[in-house]
């Protein structure tokens, strides 16, 4: 069960001291609050877990602090949307705001080769107007004799690089959390010019260790992939592992699913879900392009397929794109084939403002029909 607290309601009040105090005296019942700080308001959750069945509604609706009591399902308790209403899951990280309204780009080296391209990828985003971007040092490969990343090596200057050119936050993957302490450490030393997002990749998601340490910090949000070869609610049940252990600064990722049918693509794309994760839970949706198309290829129509499939994505109301870019894709280490390249930035930002903008507007056409209120 979930209390929904008056939007800022004061812990030092008497109002949440005589809710409070009812809520602990509850037999077997134990008590998770979860503070979502908005723009606007702060919200606090009380989650009520235990034999629940038994507690009358109405009891805990007629409590002083209390907006809202619903009763919810065990699946996805903390990250799930139990009601059209619940509010979507909104922080603010290194000076973004992350929510189901929000949109960012996160365009960038899928890893980390030299220095001179990271520098090369960077001055271009700032060129544009971006902060934010991708930049992958521990690298989960398939063939053990892959490159698997500079790690720890390349970090100060990443982190410096990014400073120098007002970068905010850096999706970066981790596959241990040990790549989470030299993350942290390196930030430290550095004197924190920048912020990380914690990437957990299509391959991880099922490390259950890996998320349950992620989601005791909460001092950097998580970018966790969609699985690609298991059913969307393990992929959600993975989710909810960073957020059962408190963290709910999470991002779910689409980045296409591994079927024998999704060739010439890398991956199926699965895009049309965009609504269904932000029917079905409160978090911000990211998809993932380069990872699902796999290539380079332009259409008959003149348009790459990698542009197609981020149109399809943000048509529908996606709120971050992760997309692989390189200043010279035969360089790359990893996913060359894929990477765009930066004298392509501009065109791929006219063209994601043009289907972004698009978006909204059909977001206000349907607004305006009362049949289709949610
Ligand atoms: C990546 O984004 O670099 C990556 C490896 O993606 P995925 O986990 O989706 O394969
Ligand atoms: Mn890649």
């Amino acid at each position: 069960m979930l209390a929904i607290l008056h939007p800022n309601t004061d812990e030092n009040s008497d109002d949440y001291r005589t809710t409070f105090q009812f809520l602990e005296e509850l037999q077997d019942i134990q008590l998770q609050t979860h503070v979502v700080q908005g723009e606007q308001q702060k919200l606090t959750e009380i989650y009520l877990v235990g034999d629940t069945k038994k507690l009358n509604i109405e009891d805990i609706a007629s409590l002083p602090a209390v907006e809202k009591v619903i009763r919810i399902s065990h699946e996805f308790r903390i990250l799930g949307k139990h009601a059209p209403e619940s509010p979507s899951l909104d922080f603010e990280y290194n000076g973004v705001r992350f929510n189901q309204d929000s949109f960012h780009l996160f365009a960038g080296l899928c890893a980390v080769d030299r220095k001179g391209n990271v520098e090369g990828m960077m001055k271009c985003l700032q060129q544009f107007g971006q902060q934010c971007t991708r930049m992958g040092a521990y690298k989960p490969r398939t063939n053990p004799y892959s490159f698997q990343g500079h790690g720890l090596d390349c970090l100060p200057y990443v982190f410096e690089l990014a400073g120098k050119y007002g970068i905010r936050v850096i999706a970066m993957e981790v596959t241990h959390e040990k790549h989470l302490e030299e993350i942290d450490q390196t930030l430290e030393h550095c004197g924190r010019p920048t912020g990380v997002m914690l990437q957990v990749g299509t391959r991880n998601i099922q490390n259950f260790e890996l998320l349950k340490n992620l989601g005791r910090q909460q001092d950097y949000p998580v970018l966790l992939k969609r699985g690609f070869g298991i059913s969307l609610t393990e992929s959600l049940n993975a989710a909810e592992y960073l957020a059962s252990e408190g963290n709910t600064r999470v991002i779910f990722c689409l980045r296409g699913m591994k079927t024998s049918f999704n060739t010439p693509h890398r991956n199926m794309v699965d895009f049309a879900h965009v609504p269904v994760i932000k029917r079905m839970t409160r978090m911000p949706v990211c998809i993932d392009p380069s990872h699902s198309v796999g290539t380079r290829a332009l259409s008959s129509d003149g348009i790459p397929d990698i542009f197609h499939a981020t149109a399809q994505g943000l048509v529908a109301g996606a709120n971050m794109v992760l997309v692989d870019f390189h200043p010279n894709p035969a360089e790359a280490l990893v996913d060359g084939p894929q990477a765009l390249t930066l004298d392509e930035l501009p065109l791929f930002l006219e063209d994601v403002e043009l289907i972004r903008e698009t978006y909204l507007k059909r977001q206000q056409n349907f607004k305006a029909v009362p049949k289709f209120h949610a």
